[in-house]
């Protein structure tokens, strides 16, 4: 039997995360947004604590046949109501970085007991390699009981508040994505260098740093998982997928950042057109339903479509089902979809779309982003078409 309901528990998830991002998120929303360059909000230090217990999505996917609505559906629900409040502000809580997930996805216990409760930020992406993150340039090399890094990052989000960053960097560039490896840098490392923090159209309060490593040295134990290359192709397809993995927990919470951004938009146009005398509430027969009407009810349908893909995807992994393909099918639906409701909202309510007064503009601004990290719209059906097809990345790029 199929229950598409969520259980009382996540119920009262979400009624609590609601409550956070109404009572603190909003209101600081546009502010945070024209104070582009800032420390951590200080509103958010008290968030951080109680976040992490409610997110939940911790990146660990728990296994056996029990059907249970485990850390990662949790974890959606919490996001999307969060970012219905703010999606940079929920980025920007102290303690809840992607390299946090990936600590718990790829690390050892020792390591997740020692690196945990450090906010981790992620930084793989670099000039010369974004959505095919398997031609990293940046290098790693043994020398005595040290790791030495040397290379560029970019894009790295909370790179300038985070504790420590997760920096992708191959063993040896000859033996392709089997060698690439994943190491926790220190912030305070004197051999990672912040280079620039990014202007952006949207997700102003989240900083987004770039970062020089210059012979950086940090411990042996520093290296996230087994510091052998695979040599077998099964072996090297299983090593990189491992560290791809982290990306099947992450893409459907992704996915609800879109989700609560879009729901944001949807709610503050109805409210809009109600004032206008607009009320979409299927009082009327489907032919005698105005434009606008039809507009919000396709939006509507569209949501709760990305919306019952995402939970899928994290219900999947939850029950430690293979979710790859769900993963990025939600990304998908869910980052389109959010950018075009988005911006449909502001074009539906003309002027007060497109002015300050509201937050419409800003919530089209901040939606775009989520159809790019993380892997873009086009790499997400690019991983799709590959599980469909059962083809493999170089016989399908
Ligand atoms: C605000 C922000 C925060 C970010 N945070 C992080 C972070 O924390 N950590 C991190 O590592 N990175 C981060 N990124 C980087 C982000 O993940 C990359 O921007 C993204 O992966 C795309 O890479 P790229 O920008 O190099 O684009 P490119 O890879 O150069 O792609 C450009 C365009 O070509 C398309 N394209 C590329 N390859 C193909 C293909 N094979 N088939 C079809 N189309 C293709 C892409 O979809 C895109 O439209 C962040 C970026 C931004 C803007």
């Amino acid at each position: 039997m199929i229950n598409l309901e969520l259980p009382q528990k996540l119920q009262n998830t979400r009624q609590m995360t609601h409550q956070l991002a109404e009572s603190v998120f909003r209101p600081i929303s546009r502010k945070y947004d024209r104070i582009e360059h800032c420390d951590t909000p200080e509103e958010l230090h008290p968030v951080g604590q109680m976040a992490a217990g409610m997110r939940g999505g911790d990146g660990k996917k728990s296994g056996g046949d029990e059907v249970k609505n485990g850390a990662n559906l949790q974890g959606i629900v919490s996001v999307e109501e969060m970012c219905w409040g703010d999606v940079g502000l929920m980025l920007s809580i102290p303690g809840q970085g992607l390299g946090n997930a990936a600590v718990q996805a790829v690390g050892t216990p020792e390591q997740k007991e020692k690196f945990g409760s450090l906010y981790c930020a992620m930084a793989i992406t670099e000039p010369e390699a974004g959505s095919d993150s398997a031609a990293v340039q940046t290098t790693a090399r043994l020398d005595g009981d040290e790791w030495v890094l040397n290379g560029e990052k970019i894009y790295c989000t909370a790179g300038q508040r985070c504790d420590a960053v997760v920096i992708w960097a191959t063993l040896d560039k000859s033996q392709g994505k089997a060698a690439i490896k994943s190491f926790i840098v220190p912030r305070d490392n004197p051999g990672m260098k912040l280079v620039r923090v990014e202007d952006k159209m949207g997700l102003r309060v989240s900083d987004t740093a770039a970062f020089s490593l210059i012979e950086c040295r940090i411990p042996y134990d520093h290296i996230l998982g087994s510091p052998e290359i695979a040599q077998t192709e099964e072996e090297r397809k299983k090593a990189f997928g491992g560290v791809m993995q982290t990306f099947d927990n992450t893409r459907p919470q992704v996915a609800a950042m879109a989700l609560g951004v879009a729901r944001a938009a949807l709610e503050m146009t109805r409210e809009i057109l109600e004032k206008e005398g607009v009320a979409a509430d299927f009082s009327k027969s489907l032919y005698n339903s105005s434009a606008l009407e039809a507009e919000i009810y396709r939006m509507e349908a569209d949501l709760d479509a990305a919306r019952l893909m995402t939970w899928k995807a994290a219900w999947m992994a939850d029950n430690g089902q293979a979710n790859s393909k769900e993963a990025s099918m939600c990304k998908a639906k869910a980052g389109r979809t959010g950018n075009a409701i988005t911006l449909k909202c502001v074009e539906l309510c003309g002027e007060a779309g497109y002015s300050e007064e509201q937050l419409l503009e800003k919530l089209a601004r901040d939606s775009k982003i989520i159809d790019i990290f993380e892997g873009t719209q086009q790499i997400q059906q690019l991983i799709v078409a590959r599980q469909q097809l059962g083809l493999s990345s170089s016989e399908l790029k």
